[in-house]
């Protein structure tokens, strides 16, 4: 029988605790992507565009017209804990942008290829560096690891390719491009009708059609259209103000007379889009007694609660928040709905089937 005692406890090299974490906030392209979208809406952008190839598994890239990145801050700009966004712990407090750990690009780079080129209003010309593992590297063997000076636009172009090319597992799991495209353009579709204002594209590399088009001119309403068809002459504007609970409520619902196979629910908590598996119940539920059986409705809803009452921080991946009063909140925004949804049956003629 093998003697059972300890093993020595060792400190894990830097490198593989940041590849470990990398895959917890990285979990496949969609995620990289939604934190590329965010450092770009957080820079200011207002045109966005996504060229993707193989589900993003072997190119991921990003061009945006944001404010781009300091020259000088390229040395330092993928490396973990690196961000210009918060200084310090209260910031989270009321904090405006989506980011704020600055782990996003590090991670990235600690599983893909990242290639970085950007330009500042105020420099005039592009730089172009490379990097893996949180550092600048050379572009290829015998070249300098500096930034290399390039011609380019005001804004930034990040290029992931080959993601997890060095996480074998993770790699063999996401075996479909299919599906990881389709949830690509699911996070691209959401940031596009949540953000009127800038305008999205997003296409498959050799493509000559765009998935997702939305111009920057466009509303919400037009984004809706755009990007779901015909449903929009069926939806009701819906917004409502909670003083005592601290949150606003508005987006666009489905009426009692359009239903879809399966639902659709684009949620935005303080603009980042979340999930709530609680909220989405409770607001089935109430379009049951609406609906035809196993139908179900078009839901945006953008809630904007006091900041100080959300915990950003308790997922990796951002993807769920905590707030204060979560069950109340959830309550209070199914009654509005059911409201809504009783004020545009009284408001409308309904034509029985005969
Ligand atoms: P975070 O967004 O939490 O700060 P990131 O790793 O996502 O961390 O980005 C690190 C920093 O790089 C950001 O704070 C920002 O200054 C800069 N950055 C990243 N993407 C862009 C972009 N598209 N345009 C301008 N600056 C960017
Ligand atoms: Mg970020």
């Amino acid at each position: 029988k093998k003697l059972n005692v300890p093993r020595p406890i060792k400190k894990l090299d830097e490198s593989v605790v940041n590849r470990i974490a990398a895959g917890e906030i990285i979990q496949r392209p969609s995620n990289a992507l939604k934190e590329l979208i965010e450092n770009s809406l957080d820079a200011g952008a207002t045109n966005i565009q996504i060229l993707i190839k193989e589900g993003g598994l072997k190119l991921l890239q990003i061009l945006d017209n944001g404010h781009g990145i300091r020259r000088e801050d390229m040395a330092i700009v993928c490396e973990r804990f690196t961000t210009s966004k918060l200084r310090n712990f209260e910031d989270l407090l009321h904090i405006g942008t989506y980011g704020f750990r600055g782990e996003a690009l590090a991670s990235i780079s600690h599983v893909a290829h990242l290639t970085i080129t950007t330009k500042t209003a105020d420099s005039n010309c592009a730089y172009r560096a490379c990097y893996s593992d949180g550092k600048l590297v050379p572009p290829k063997p015998g070249v300098a690891a500096e930034p290399k000076a390039c011609a380019g636009n005001i804004g930034t172009q990040i290029t992931a390719e080959d993601l997890f090319y060095n996480v074998p597992t993770r790699r063999k799991a996401l075996k479909n491009p299919n599906e990881e495209y389709a949830r690509i353009l699911d996070v691209v579709n959401r940031y596009a009708i949540h953000n009127a204002g800038v305008g999205f594209s997003c296409k498959k590399q050799g493509s000559t059609q765009a998935d997702v088009n939305t111009l920057s001119t466009a509303s919400t309403l037009d984004n809706i259209r755009q990007i779901y068809g015909s449903t929009t002459s069926e939806l009701l504007e819906f917004g409502k103000t909670f003083r005592k609970l601290e949150f606003r409520v508005n987006g666009y619902i489905s009426n009692p007379n359009y239903n879809l196979k399966k639902m659709v629910f684009l949620l935005f908590i303080n603009h980042r889009a979340v999930e709530s598996s609680l909220l989405k119940k409770t607001i089935e539920s109430v379009y049951t007694t609406y609906l035809p059986k196993n139908t179900h409705p078009f839901v945006y809803l953008s809630l904007e609660i006091n900041p100080e009452n959300v915990d950003v921080n308790v997922h990796p991946t951002k993807r769920e928040v905590r707030f204060l009063n979560e069950e109340e909140i959830i309550t209070a925004v199914g009654d509005a709905i059911q409201e809504r949804l009783v004020g545009a049956n009284s408001s409308r003629i309904f034509l029985t089937q005969t």
